[in-house]
């Protein structure tokens, strides 16, 4: 598997704007950011996309975790998850997009 910009991040070999950090998870916010709060939840455990996570475990984690760092940043929120090209993903490191912050 080819090393992604987010393994890059969680070794520290290039520099981000890190949320949120435990032993397993990483939180960011995303360099272009689509809304005015926008973070991306990375397990620190490599899979290219979402449907390759075959735990039921390791998906439940990833997702408690995404709404931990969500409910960290704002009151409302929307999860996104891009899996494969067709369906938008750019970066082959699985994650999640956390988005947030319009106004009502
Ligand atoms: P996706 O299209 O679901 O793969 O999302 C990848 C996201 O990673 C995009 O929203 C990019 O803006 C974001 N991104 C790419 N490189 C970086 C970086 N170095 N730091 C933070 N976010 C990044």
């Amino acid at each position: 598997m080819e090393t992604s910009v987010f393994e890059a991040i969680i070794d520290r070999k290039i520099p981000s704007d890190i949320v949120y950090e435990d032993q397993d998870f990483i939180a960011i916010r995303d360099l272009h950011p689509k809304a005015p709060v926008h973070l991306l939840v990375i397990p620190k455990k490599r899979s290219p996309r979402l449907d390759a996570i075959e735990s039921e475990a390791e998906l439940g984690r990833l997702f408690a975790t995404a709404i931990k760092v969500a409910r960290q940043n704002l009151s409302d929120f929307r999860l996104v998850v891009n899996c494969g090209p067709a369906a938008g993903q750019e970066v082959f490191h699985t994650h999640i997009h956390v988005l947030g912050g319009w106004k009502t």
